[in-house]
């Protein structure tokens, strides 16, 4: 029969099953935490993006329910007409207290604030510069915002000093974007060095603090706050879907930079408010990063061990499969040859009863399996994931 404009859909599935690119969802049972269930399986969890276990908090529940008799399921409109509520500034002036900024703005998720922020702030003469291993939300956000994009080497700013040496007096306004934690690889921006250099250029910087939020810093209010570098300015953009176990983004900064997105971020303007439960359990969350510092401080414990172990296991072997992807967060990396050899790793992991994730290419340049460490793990369990990469070394 004759062909029709759908078919290539069937074979670009083919292709991707071929690279080993091919991805599918897997349903966890019930309630998420340091173990789950996972179709009848019961695994260690060391896949997500959940710190400090805050998603199964029964405080954030319990505020989400409340919000719910009160407000209702849906915010029924955008901020701008029937979807605002005293909640969603409560939020807000709770975020902008954790980050010591004049004000910050929520919305929908982190994806939505980065390109919403971004394009909000430059346009077509304008320059975007961004580290080479920055998430999809920040490059889709230079996209969108029609300026002139590039990419500097991951954390190397004589890169990025080049690139504005050559490039920033073609341009109206410069914006460097960098993660603060990089989501695959758990290493650090350079921030302090990173803020001089723009403030040489004239450059205006946004840091993306989505795995830093709750984990960095005395306060927990992250990595701009481990660096010592929140007297600067600087646009902060974040999730409340990571450490803080809820479902949003934000954008913490300035009065006028605030009161500028809610004129000028059509992802904020033309779209509805944060769901009553969402912004409840966020504020909880926002609460119980400042109050239980606790937390914190098991969580880097955690990564402490787990790093030495790992470290000690990867070196006794004779050609470790496995090399250590340099982080000082929670997220550690443990790089593999090929896209195949993550996979089944990911999958013998699963069958001692851990589950790891394998990020693989286009999302890495590198394969990778990705090892998540929550405050709430104990060490046996650390002891256990230890001894599952063991198995894989022998
Ligand atoms: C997860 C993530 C986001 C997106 O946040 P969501 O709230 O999940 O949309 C943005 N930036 C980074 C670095 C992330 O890891």
């Amino acid at each position: 029969m004759g062909t029709t404009p759908y078919d290539w859909l069937d074979k670009s599935l083919v292709a991707l099953r071929r690279a080993h690119r091919y991805r599918e969802v897997q349903s966890i049972d019930g309630m998420s935490g340091a173990v789950v269930q996972r179709q009848g399986q019961t695994l260690v969890n060391f896949a997500s993006n959940d710190y400090l276990g805050l998603a199964s908090d029964p405080r954030l529940a319990e505020a989400a329910i409340a919000a719910i008799h009160t407000y209702g399921t849906g915010s029924t409109g955008s901020r701008l007409l029937s979807g605002h509520r005293e909640l969603h500034r409560q939020l807000e002036s709770a975020i902008a207290d954790l980050k010591g900024t004049d004000d910050a703005i929520v919305f929908s998720s982190g994806y939505l604030a980065n390109l919403g922020a971004i394009a909000a702030l430059v346009g077509t003469p304008d320059l975007v510069l961004g580290d080479e291993y920055n998430h999809s939300s920040l490059r889709s956000g230079g996209k969108v915002s029609g300026a002139t994009t590039l990419d500097y080497r991951h954390c190397d700013l004589d890169h990025l000093q080049e690139l504005l040496a050559a490039h920033r007096r073609r341009h109206r306004r410069c914006l460097i974007a960098t993660d603060s934690v990089f989501s695959m690889d758990g290493d650090l921006c350079p921030l302090p060095d990173l803020l001089d250099l723009a403030t040489a250029y004239d450059a205006m910087v946004l840091v993306d603090e989505a795995h830093g939020t709750g984990v960095f810093g005395q306060r927990g209010a992250g990595v701009v706050e481990h660096w010592g570098c929140s007297d600067r300015p600087l646009i902060t953009v974040g999730t409340l879907s990571k450490a803080l176990g809820s479902l949003g983004g934000y954008v913490a900064g300035s009065k006028a930079l605030i009161d500028l997105l809610r004129n000028r971020a059509p992802g904020w303007i033309y779209t509805t408010g944060l769901s009553p439960a969402d912004t409840a359990a966020a504020l909880t969350a926002v609460h119980i990063v400042q109050q239980e510092p606790q937390r914190r401080e098991a969580l880097g414990q955690n990564v402490n061990y787990a790093v030495q172990q790992i470290d000690q296991t990867l070196t006794a072997a004779a050609s470790p499969p496995l090399q250590r992807l340099p982080s000082a967060s929670p997220i550690i990396c443990l790089q593999s040859p090929t896209a195949a050899a993550v996979i089944k790793a990911s999958r013998q992991l699963q069958q001692a009863g851990l589950w790891v994730a394998a990020v693989r290419p286009p999302t890495v340049p590198t394969s990778r399996l990705r090892i998540t460490l929550m405050a709430n793990h104990q060490i046996d369990q650390i002891d256990r994931l230890v001894a599952g990469l063991q198995l894989l070394i022998d």
